[in-house]
């Protein structure tokens, strides 16, 4: 296999620039918060934003992990900041967002992985903003289901908790992490929080075959996952895993049909679709199904 040096033209986006957009812009200036949208400089930052949805990651930038795909700094993380739940609602309130994504690092150097801060950050958003939907995109805590009850005592619309690549692959990607373990953890989600969605995301273009996402799909299926995402990988430097395929836009929209054949009440599918992508719309689907 030969990694592929130019990104075809539907990867090229266009900017739209939204009010809303240049106003949260400049909400967020001088915070000392972080989102993934800025950060990992997101492609649908515009459009997410200008539709008031917005990630923000807690628990520091820096990961106990070095997934090969990841832009994240790794290293040894910061001391924990316990005010950040209510920063990040604070934030959230003047951003005046309808959705609000709250993920991290893994920080394996914690006991409970940084879960009783997701949880704190959940309530937090739930006395400033009522009305928003709240997803959380959880680390695998390594395994530790008190951590992961912790977070859905809180009481998340959205439980998200990315398996991010084929189960052949994941050891490649992300060497600290296990495709079974994820998937115990969405089965464990369930069985915990029968009513509370759950929700995965794979990127393709690592290496994969066809056959191996449509396994996925039913290995998610299999534990009554909800929600699907899927996106093309975009390799962030010359250091990161190396693209191997760029999907098309059709190849995009034929794994979504697969996808909904197999009951997700919500796939998302496409180049530029990254985890919380269009999420607002995914809670809408989830409580209607
Ligand atoms: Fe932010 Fe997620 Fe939207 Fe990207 S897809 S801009 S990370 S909310
Ligand atoms: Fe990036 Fe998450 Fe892996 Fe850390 S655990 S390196 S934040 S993908």
């Amino acid at each position: 296999t030969r990694q592929i040096e130019r990104k075809p033209d539907w990867l090229k986006i266009k900017l739209a620039t939204g009010d809303n957009y240049k106003e949260l812009k400049n909400m967020m200036r001088g915070k000392t918060l972080h989102t993934v949208c800025e950060e990992a400089k997101c492609p649908n930052i515009h459009e997410c934003w200008a539709n008031r949805t917005a990630t923000f990651m807690i628990l520091g930038d820096i990961c106990t992990r070095a997934c090969r795909f990841c832009a994240v700094t790794s290293g040894l993380p910061t001391e924990l900041d316990l005010q950040e739940p209510e920063r990040v609602a604070e934030a959230a309130e003047q951003m005046g967002l309808s959705h609000v994504v709250v993920t991290s690092v893994a920080r394996d150097d914690l006991k409970d992985g940084g879960a009783s801060i997701f949880a704190a950050t959940i309530r937090a958003l739930r006395e400033r903003l009522p009305l928003a939907s709240v997803e959380v995109l959880i680390p695998d805590f390594q395994g530790n289901e008190e951590a992961l009850r912790t977070v859905l005592e809180a009481g998340p619309n959205i439980l998200n908790h990315n398996v991010e690549t084929v189960e052949r692959l994941s050891d490649r990607v992300r060497a600290k992490a296990k495709y079974r373990r994820s998937i115990e953890l969405l089965e464990r989600s369930k069985r915990i929080a029968p009513n509370i969605p759950t929700k995965s995301s794979i990127m393709l273009g690592v290496g994969e075959e066809w056959d191996e996402i449509l396994q996925t799909m039913d290995d998610l299926r299999a534990v009554d996952c909800n929600i699907m995402t899927i996106g093309q990988y975009l390799q962030p430097s010359v250091n990161h895993l190396p693209v191997m395929q760029y999907y098309t836009p059709e190849q995009f929209a034929e794994l979504k049909e697969e996808g909904m054949k197999r009951g997700f009440s919500h796939v998302e599918s496409g180049p530029l679709v990254r985890s919380s992508y269009h999420a607002h719309d995914q809670v809408k689907s989830a409580q209607r199904s």
